[in-house]
């Protein structure tokens, strides 16, 4: 396997696939955050000053077809060439013939950026004959985009094999496959993680692949209610997902036989409406009155988190505590984000994955007090529950 660290990129046009999907503001369509614009930065400067061109190809969004303007990639031009400090040319189709011509006609230290990847239907089928002419653009592949590593699209798998000997990850992947190794297999002690977010269901795979690593199991968001009634308590109108109440049944009982510390909340932020301006109260979480739902973590729920991770040596985090898009519910996820950065900052490794645990600690300015923060929720969370993701399998083989 050819390594970005030791290629020779010099006169070499090298097709990275990036991950730029960014949230666009509604109205303006302007680039909200950029963070896995900035991540890319690295591969893409490496690779212009060793002497290359690159060309950048990614999806934004999910548009249906060409028509679907709001998702193309002019929307976010200026600010990547902002974010990377150089001028990025772009042509409105990634397979066109102009933008044949344009790749070949590149010169040394030039970025130039295709239509969204998505345009095509045959992008997310995984279609060969597109991603055979995807690889026209480029010398070499390189997959930077661990956002979608867990998909075998065409840009993202199927293309590796138009590259045999010239095909490598980008350094955003290198460093998360590394930091999700040491997470998994570090003997540190103790390991805690907190599982968090709206829904168990989307959680499921990785709160049981988790239960034979992890020392404690903090759960929060509007998943721990599914719990919290499985246990018995009233839980209001509060998200629940009565399908999986005997999962969060069987999820305690393997906690138990395994020695694995799960910690349900004890008191809830209640709310009379999903409102930032609803009316609240503090509660404990087994007794939620009708009409009320909770939206967070309660103070003494805070504590016994601070107390967890305050003695944590390896952290994972992924998903919110509460519905920390309102300020009024954001305490709880703030809290825990401040105990995090107060371990890292005591020696703990940490790793924030996920969209929402992302955008929290983002939120609160504290990214760079952890150790590390994942571009890919998905991607991540199946890679730690041990698949083999065909983007990065692509690559290997
Ligand atoms: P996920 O994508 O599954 O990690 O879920 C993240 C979303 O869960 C965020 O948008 C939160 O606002 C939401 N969330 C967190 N806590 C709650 C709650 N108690 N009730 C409803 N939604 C919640």
């Amino acid at each position: 396997m050819a390594s970005i660290d030791t290629y020779d990129f010099a006169n070499k046009k090298v097709l990275i696939r990036v991950d730029f999907n960014v949230p666009l503001d509604k109205n303006d369509l302007r680039v909200t955050d950029d963070t896995r614009i900035k991540a890319a930065k690295k591969t893409i400067d490496h690779i212009l000053e060793a002497g290359g061109s690159v060309i950048l190809m990614t999806h934004l969004g999910r548009p249906k077809s060409k028509d679907d303007q709001q998702f193309s990639i002019k929307h976010i031009i200026e600010h990547t060439s902002k974010v990377l400090g150089r001028k990025v040319q772009f042509v409105d189709d990634c397979i066109s013939e102009k933008s044949f011509e344009m790749s070949a006609n590149l010169g040394k230290g030039e970025i130039l950026m295709l239509e969204n990847l998505r345009f095509y239907p045959e992008e997310t089928k995984g279609d060969r004959v597109f991603a055979e002419k995807l690889a026209k653009h480029g010398d070499v592949y390189v997959n930077d985009a661990f956002g979608t590593a867990h998909r075998a699209h065409a840009s993202t798998a199927i293309i590796a094999d138009f590259f045999p000997e010239a095909k490598m990850f980008g350094f955003l992947i290198e460093a998360e496959i590394k930091s999700v190794d040491k997470v998994l297999n570090s003997t540190e002690k103790p390991l805690t993680a907190i599982v968090g977010g709206a829904k168990v269901s989307s959680k499921i795979t990785i709160i049981e692949k988790l239960m034979d690593k992890v020392d404690y199991l903090i759960v929060g968001g509007g998943m721990a209610f599914t719990f919290v009634k499985a246990m018995g308590g009233k839980v209001g109108s509060s998200l629940v997902e009565d399908d999986y109440l005997e999962t969060a049944k069987s999820i305690l009982g393997k906690a138990k036989e395994k020695g694995v510390e799960i910690y349900i909340p004890v008191d809830a932020i209640i709310a009379d409406k999903f409102d930032n301006d609803a009316n609240r109260q503090e509660v404990d979480i087994t007794k939620i009155p009708d009409g009320w739902m909770g939206l967070d973590v309660g103070t003494q729920t805070r504590k016994d988190c601070s107390a967890i991770l305050e003695k944590s040596k390896l952290i994972l985090w992924n998903g919110p505590m509460g519905v920390f898009e309102m300020p009024n519910f954001a305490g709880g996820t703030r809290v825990v984000a401040e105990k995090i950065a107060d371990a890292t900052a005591n020696g703990a490794f940490s790793l924030i994955g996920g969209g929402d645990s992302v955008a929290a600690i983002n939120q609160f300015n504290l990214s760079d007090k952890v150790s590390y923060v994942s571009t890919g929720g998905g991607a991540m969370l199946e890679y730690l529950e041990g698949l083999e993701l065909p983007g990065i399998a692509a690559i290997r083989k």
